[in-house]
């Protein structure tokens, strides 16, 4: 029954009230029953619905529950992926930034660039196509740049999908960074151009670097001459340099590969092998010599140095080794031996072999008590030698005295050259020797032979020192000190003689200052004396000129000869003044024998180097002239040969100058000064004074006489006066006269004189001229 019946029902039941009871009983209860059933079946079918709808609702309920665990479900997954998302985005972006690492992301499309690194570099993080590549264009490097934008065009216009490039830009700081950029194309249009482009960009400078620091390190180990190999840690050759295949005469490629043990020849290898790897694997190193043979079979030393190269863990990853070939060292050796030991020159000893020998007689005299003898001998004049002869001739000179040195020196330590014209012998003395007799063999070696230089006969004198061990001293420095001022005080007193040393010469250096100031006080006290020698004409036998020899009255030694004193005179600038006391005191002193009748006497006056220097000598001469009215042709200028030759063209000039003055000019111990005797023609000179050491002796040599004539030969033709110097017997005197020596000088005829003496001798001249 329906709800609408239902209602019908009711009205009906509740409208007719008073019409028939029963039958509205019987209705009402028929109704009510009827209503009863229809709420019955009402309630039946609602129950019906009920259930009905509750199955239907617990249907979508259970349906809901389940769409909703899905969607719960799916919510958590999403939520996992984008935890993961950002976890990794956040790695990526870590990573990028640990490794420093640049993202570069290029839409093409919408012309928008994005960099996430370098925005020092290159500009900001956003930018537009435009501002992109104008800054790549200004901060890439002009060499690199072209590159750049060829690959980046290529992949622009699809011809490229990704690339690696690597170049410089322009940091704030001006200097260049470099960078590696790797991109690739993502996205395409349909025409193949590219939309959008990924990529990143690295720092690679330390990675430049570093290659370029390979580079160099293997360029200088392919260039290096020793030789440089890597080794596995079965000992075999990973790489070897050129050097190390030349040396041992294999191709590189030969070597690599084979174990070292193989290709070595050295005795008892793999033994020996063996060993060194144990100590390499010990102590990291080994380095030793080792004898090794070349592919083509020859032996030769080598010297091996083997490393060991550990990986992280600590393990041997490597050896690494270097490799020289001795054998050229070895003969270098030998050779800087000789050179450290020898003299080139002389092939004597030399300085330092002879140190170490005087050494060793040292220790002998200490161990043993052996004595011993320093003796040094010092060429004298040697550098006058050398300006006229030249360095070659000099040098042969020293070769042919060292030659009869060894000759004639035999039984000694050592002979050796210890400076350009200085020997030093060192000798033991037994109670036999006698050193003085020694000495003196040494020295006469080198004066009693005549050396031919150039063609030229030339004679030698020397200056000798000696000094002994226990005697004099007992310790190397002071016993080569205490031979040279032997040597020294030798040459202090003219050379040509023998000097041992004696307590007495200690005080050698502070006697000559002391000597100096003396000698000061000598010329403001007039303690100075000039003497006269005469000259003798050899036809006439009379005397019409003197020498004037300067003496020193001193009041403890009394008279002190001029080679005691002209040389320190000479090293300070003294002789200047004494010069002028000589020639004021011969001028003076000839004039008035002069005028007092005692005939035409000239005289001679000895000039120093030093003196010839000396820019005011011309005038202040002319002043003595002037002064003591003597006239210029009675003066002659006594310069001795050496001092012309030294700086001949400025001494012709010199010469010329004063000869202006009108006097004479005469050349002093002339034929020791080495000079060539044809030179003498360009000089402005009038006498030739052969030197005492060519008259000494002329009695008896031949060949001193062939000298002393040849001179005399010469002299005439260049129409100079010859005058003979030492004469000191009749023999000689003949000889002169026999060969025409214009004038003799030397103690046969007189000794120096007094002023008083000559005069008086000058005197009994004059008589006896006047009574024949
Ligand atoms: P010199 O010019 O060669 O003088 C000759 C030297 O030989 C003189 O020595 C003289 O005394 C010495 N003598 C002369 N005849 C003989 C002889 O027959 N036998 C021997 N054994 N000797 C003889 P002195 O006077 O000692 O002079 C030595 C040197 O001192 C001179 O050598 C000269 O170079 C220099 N000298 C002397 N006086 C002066 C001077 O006033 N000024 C300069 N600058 N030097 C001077
Ligand atoms: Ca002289
Ligand atoms: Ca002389």
């Amino acid at each position: 029954m329906n709800l609408g019946r239902l209602k019908q029902l009711l009205n009906r039941v509740s409208l007719p009230h008073g019409s028939s009871v029963d039958a509205d009983t019987k209705a009402l209860h028929d109704a009510l029953i009827a209503e009863r059933q229809l709420r019955l079946s009402l309630e039946k079918e609602l129950a019906e619905k009920e259930v009905e709808f509750d199955g239907r609702l617990k249907e979508r309920t259970r349906e809901l529950t389940e769409v909703n665990t899905q969607l719960s479900e799916q919510i958590a997954l999403r939520k996992k992926i984008s935890d993961a998302l950002v976890k990794s985005q956040t790695r990526l972006t870590q990573a990028m930034s640990a490794t420093r690492l640049g993202l570069i992301d290029w839409d093409v499309l919408h012309g928008q660039f994005y960099q996430s690194e370098f925005i020092d570099v290159f500009g900001p993080k956003e930018q537009s196509s435009e501002e992109t590549i104008k800054t790549l264009k200004r901060v890439i490097h002009p060499v690199d740049y072209v590159q750049v934008r060829n690959t980046l065009n290529a992949c622009l216009e699809g011809r490229l999908l990704d690339y690696i490039i690597q170049y410089r830009v322009l940091q704030e700081n001006e200097s260049w960074l470099w960078i590696e950029e790797c991109g690739k194309v993502v996205d395409f249009d349909n025409k193949g151009q590219a939309l959008r482009l990924l990529g990143t960009r690295r720092n690679i400078q330390s990675e430049v670097l570093r290659d370029e620091q390979v580079k160099l390190a293997k360029s200088v180990v392919d260039h290096t001459s020793e030789g440089v190999f890597v080794l596995d840690p079965q000992y075999r050759f990973l790489s070897v340099n050129p050097a190390l295949a030349k040396i041992m005469g294999y191709e590189a490629a030969f070597l690599t590969g084979k174990r070292i043990q193989e290709i070595s020849d050295t005795p008892k290898r793999e033994q020996l092998y063996q060993e060194i790897f144990q100590q390499v694997k010990a102590k990291d190193q080994w380095q030793g010599e080792l004898l090794e043979k070349r592919y083509q079979g020859d032996y030769y030393p080598q010297w091996t140095q083997i490393n060991a190269i550990h990986d992280e863990q600590g393990a041997i990853k490597y050896y690494a080794g270097m490799v020289s070939d001795l054998s050229f060292r070895k003969a270098a050796d030998k050779k800087l031996d000789y050179l450290l030991n020898y003299d080139d020159l002389t092939k004597l000893a030399n300085r330092v072999q002879f140190k170490d020998q005087l050494h060793r007689a040292l220790v002998r005299f200490k161990d043993k008590g052996m004595p011993f003898a320093l003796v040094m001998l010092d060429i004298d004049r040697f550098k006058q030698f050398n300006d006229s002869f030249g360095h070659e001739a000099s040098d042969q000179l020293l070769c042919d005295i060292a030659a009869r040195l060894s000759q004639n020196i035999q039984k000694v330590d050592i002979l050796a050259r210890v400076g350009g014209n200085e020997f030093a012998c060192v000798v033991g003395c037994s109670r036999t020797f006698d050193v003085q007799k020694f000495a003196q063999r040494l020295f006469e070696t080198v004066t009693q032979n005549h050396y031919e230089v150039a063609g030229q006969g030339v004679a030698l004198s020397c200056s000798v020192g000696v000094a002994l061990v226990p005697e004099h001293a007992q310790d190397i420095e002071i016993l080569m000190q205490f031979a040279a001022l032997a040597v020294q005080k030798a040459k202090f007193q003219g050379g040509d003689q023998i000097q041992v040393f004696d307590e007495s010469l200690k005080s050698f250096s502070r006697e000559k200052l002391e000597l100096e100031h003396e000698l000061i006080n000598a010329l403001e006290n007039g303690d100075l004396e000039v003497f006269y020698q005469p000259k003798m004409d050899v036809l006439t036998e009379t005397i019409h000129s003197v020498e004037s020899l300067v003496r020193w009255n001193h009041p403890v030694k009394g008279l002190v000869t001029p080679v005691d004193f002209v040389n320190i005179a000479e090293e300070s600038a003294l002789i200047t003044d004494l010069g002028l006391f000589v020639l004021k005191q011969a001028c003076e002193q000839t004039q008035r024998w002069r005028s007092s009748g005692l005939g035409k006497i000239s005289v001679a006056v000895n000039l120093s180097t030093r003196q010839l220097r000396d820019v005011e000598l011309k005038s202040m001469i002319q002043l003595i002239m002037d002064e003591s009215g003597i006239s210029p042709e009675c003066l002659e200028l006594e310069l001795t040969e050496s001092m012309i030759m030294e700086d001949s063209q400025s001494a012709i000039r010199c010469l010329q100058d004063l000869k202006s003055l009108g006097l004479k000019i005469s050349v002093d111990d002339f034929g020791t000064g080495y000079s060539s005797l044809s030179y003498l023609k360009d000089f402005p000179v009038d006498t030739l004074k052969i030197d005492k050491s060519f008259v000494d002796g002329l009695e008896t040599s031949q060949s001193q006489l062939a000298i002393v004539r040849a001179i005399i030969v010469l002299g005439h033709s260049l129409k100079l006066k010859v005058v003979a110097e030492g004469v000191e017997n009749n023999s000689q005197l003949e000889l002169l006269s026999d060969n025409a020596c214009d004038m003799v000088q030397g103690y046969l005829i007189s000794k120096p004189l007094r002023a008083q003496e000559m005069q008086e001798l000058l005197e009994r001249q004059k008589k006896r001229t006047s009574a024949t």
